[in-house]
C-alpha cells in the first residue's frame, strides 16, 4: 500500500462529511468551506496553495490527507464538439466521461461504476462485465477533471458544465452511497452549485433504491424503459424480471409525488430496429404512461462492434415520435453526439478488468460466430 493510499482523500467528501472530518482533527468545521472552494471551485489539489489556511493546518493536512482525482489517459474532441475523457482509476481500470456542449448548455455524462453488473442486451458497457464501484472521489473526480480542463477560462460568464447526467458507465443505483455523496457535491454551492433540476440520475430500474433515493435527495430522475411491455423489456433489460414495469412505474410515481413542486420524470427509450420501433409499440407506450407525468426521450440505438442490433431509420423514429406527440406527450429524439469518437450513449467501455465471466463468454461467442 502506498503512503497516499493510507491518507484520507478529501475530494469525495460532501460538506457534512468534511466538517465532521475537521472535527476529528480538532479543527473548526468552517475549514470545510475553505477546502471545498479550493478543491472544487479552483481545482487545487496542493495544500500549500491554500493561502487562507494557516501554515500549521496545511502541514497537518499534508500528513494525513490528500486531494486525489483520476488520471486522464485520453482526451479527444469529436467533430461536433463532444469531448471524451478516458480516466484511469487507482487499480488500473478506466472509465469514460463525456461533455456534450449545446449552445449555452454543457452536459457532462458521468460514470458510476467500472463496467456494469446488469447486462442490458443493447449496451456495450454491459458487455464488458464488471470490476467495481467507483468511490465518491472517483465520481466527483470526473466533474473535477472536466471543470479543470476549462479553468483558464474561469472566472467568466462561460460555464462549461451546466448539467450533469449519471448516464455514463454503470448503474448508479447499484452504487448508492457514493453516487449520493457525489451528487451532493455537484449541487453544493461551495463546490459546483448545479441545481437539483440539472443533476439527473438515470436508472434501469432498481426499484427499492428508487424509494431509498427519495428519502435522501430530489435530483431529476430518468427511467430507462425501452419497452412498453414486460415480455419485450425482459429481453432488453434483464433486471426487469426482478422489478417489472408496473413496479418500476409505481416507484417512479412515488419519487415524484414526494416533491413539493410539480416535476416530470424522463422516460428514456432506446429505439432499436425491428425490436421496439413499431407504431404499435408507441401506442402501447402512450397507454402505459398515461398516469405518469413525464417527457419521453427517444434515443436512436448507437451501434457498437459486438452488437447485431441496428439503428432504425430516422423516418421510423419520427413516426414513433409522432404517435407519442399525437397522444399528448412531449417526446424528443436525442441526436447522437460524438459517435465518431465512440462517445454516444451505450458506446462507453473504458478499460474494465472483468471480474465476472461475462466478457469472456461474450468473446467466445464472437469467436464461434465471427
Ligand atoms: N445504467 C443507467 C445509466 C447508464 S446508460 C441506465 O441504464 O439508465 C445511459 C442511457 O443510455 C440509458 O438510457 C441506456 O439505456 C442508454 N443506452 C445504453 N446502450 C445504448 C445504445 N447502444 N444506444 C443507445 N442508447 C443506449
Ligand atoms: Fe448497465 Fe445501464 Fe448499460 Fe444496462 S444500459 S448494462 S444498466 S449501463
Amino acid at each position: 500500500m502506498t503512503a497516499a493510499a493510507e491518507k484520507t482523500n478529501l475530494l469525495g467528501m460532501p460538506r457534512e462529511k468534511l466538517e465532521a472530518y475537521f472535527e476529528t482533527l480538532g479543527e473548526k468545521r468552517f475549514r470545510a468551506t475553505q477546502l471545498l472552494q479550493w478543491m472544487h471551485q479552483r481545482g487545487v489539489d496542493d495544500f500549500d496553495q491554500m493561502t487562507n489556511v494557516s501554515k500549521s493546518l496545511r502541514e497537518k493536512l499534508k500528513q494525513v490527507a490528500v486531494i486525489h482525482g483520476p488520471e486522464v489517459v485520453y482526451d479527444e474532441t469529436s467533430k461536433d464538439g463532444t469531448r471524451k475523457w478516458v480516466m484511469r482509476m487507482d487499480n488500473g481500470n478506466s472509465v469514460e466521461t463525456v461533455l456534450i456542449p449545446d449552445g449555452e448548455r454543457g452536459t457532462l455524462c458521468v460514470s458510476s461504476q467500472i463496467g456494469c453488473t446488469l447486462d442490458c442486451t443493447f449496451c456495450s458497457t454491459g458487455k464488458r462485465g464488471f470490476n467495481r464501484n467507483l468511490t465518491a472521489a472517483e465520481i466527483i473526480g470526473q466533474v473535477w477533471v472536466a471543470r479543470k480542463a476549462f479553468m483558464p477560462f474561469l472566472p467568466g460568464p462561460e460555464r462549461p458544465i451546466t448539467n450533469v447526467v449519471m448516464m455514463g458507465m454503470g448503474e448508479p443505483l447499484m452504487n448508492f452511497d457514493n453516487v449520493v455523496d457525489a451528487m451532493n457535491l455537484m449541487m453544493e454551492d461551495l463546490a459546483y452549485g448545479i441545481s437539483k433540476r440539472r443533476v439527473t440520475l438515470s436508472t434501469s430500474g432498481v426499484v427499492p433504491a428508487i424509494d431509498k433515493l427519495a428519502e435522501v435527495t430530489d435530483v431529476s430522475l430518468a427511467i430507462s424503459l425501452h419497452a412498453p411491455n414486460d415480455e419485450l423489456r425482459n429481453k432488453l433489460v434483464p433486471l426487469n424480471k426482478k422489478y417489472p414495469i408496473a413496479e418500476l412505474l409505481a416507484a417512479t410515481k412515488r419519487y415524484f409525488s414526494r416533491l413539493p413542486e410539480k416535476r416530470k420524470a424522463t422516460i428514456e427509450y432506446t429505439v432499436i430496429e425491428g425490436m421496439n420501433d413499431k407504431p404499435e409499440h408507441a401506442h402501447e407506450l402512450a397507454e402505459l404512461l398515461r398516469d405518469l407525468p413525464c417527457k419521453i426521450n427517444l434515443i436512436p440505438f448507437n451501434p457498437f462492434p459486438e452488437s447485431d442490433f441496428r439503428r432504425p431509420s430516422m423516418n421510423a423514429t419520427r413516426r414513433f415520435q409522432a404517435v407519442l406527440n399525437e397522444a399528448g406527450y412531449v417526446a424528443t429524439i436525442r441526436t447522437p453526439r460524438g459517435d465518431d469518437i465512440d462517445a454516444a450513449c451505450g458506446q462507453l467501455v473504458g478499460q474494465v478488468e472483468d471480474r465476472t465471466r461475462r466478457s469472456q463468454r461474450y468473446i467466445n461467442v464472437q469467436q464461434v460466430n465471427p
